[in-house]
């Protein structure tokens, strides 16, 4: 007899351990600056943690989003106004 198996809500204290290593090494990681064995033990993780692969998979995206963004140079008349107006805008809280 099969019965639906619940996921514990504490998290567990070994894959937040482990999580924590990971989450550490993740932009070398990223970068693909770890060595072989490292980066076989991440994917693993990956694997068997869903909250860890949540976490790699937005960043991936948020990199790419990055690179791909044209982003344009701020001419320094631009970061005086912007300047401006944060400290306006502070001064108002
Ligand atoms: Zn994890």
């Amino acid at each position: 007899m099969t019965t639906r198996r619940r996921k514990p809500r504490a998290p567990n204290r070994q894959s937040t351990v482990q999580c924590r290593k990971l989450l550490r090494t993740i932009s070398e990681y990223l970068d693909n600056d770890l060595p072989r064995p490292m980066c076989a033990e991440i994917r693993k993780h990956l694997g068997a943690c869903p909250k860890c692969e949540l976490v790699v998979r937005s960043l991936k995206r948020t990199i790419n989003l990055c690179k791909k963004a044209d982003v344009a140079r701020l001419t320094a008349s631009d970061k005086t106004r912007i300047r401006k107006e944060i400290l306006t805008a502070v001064s108002r809280l």
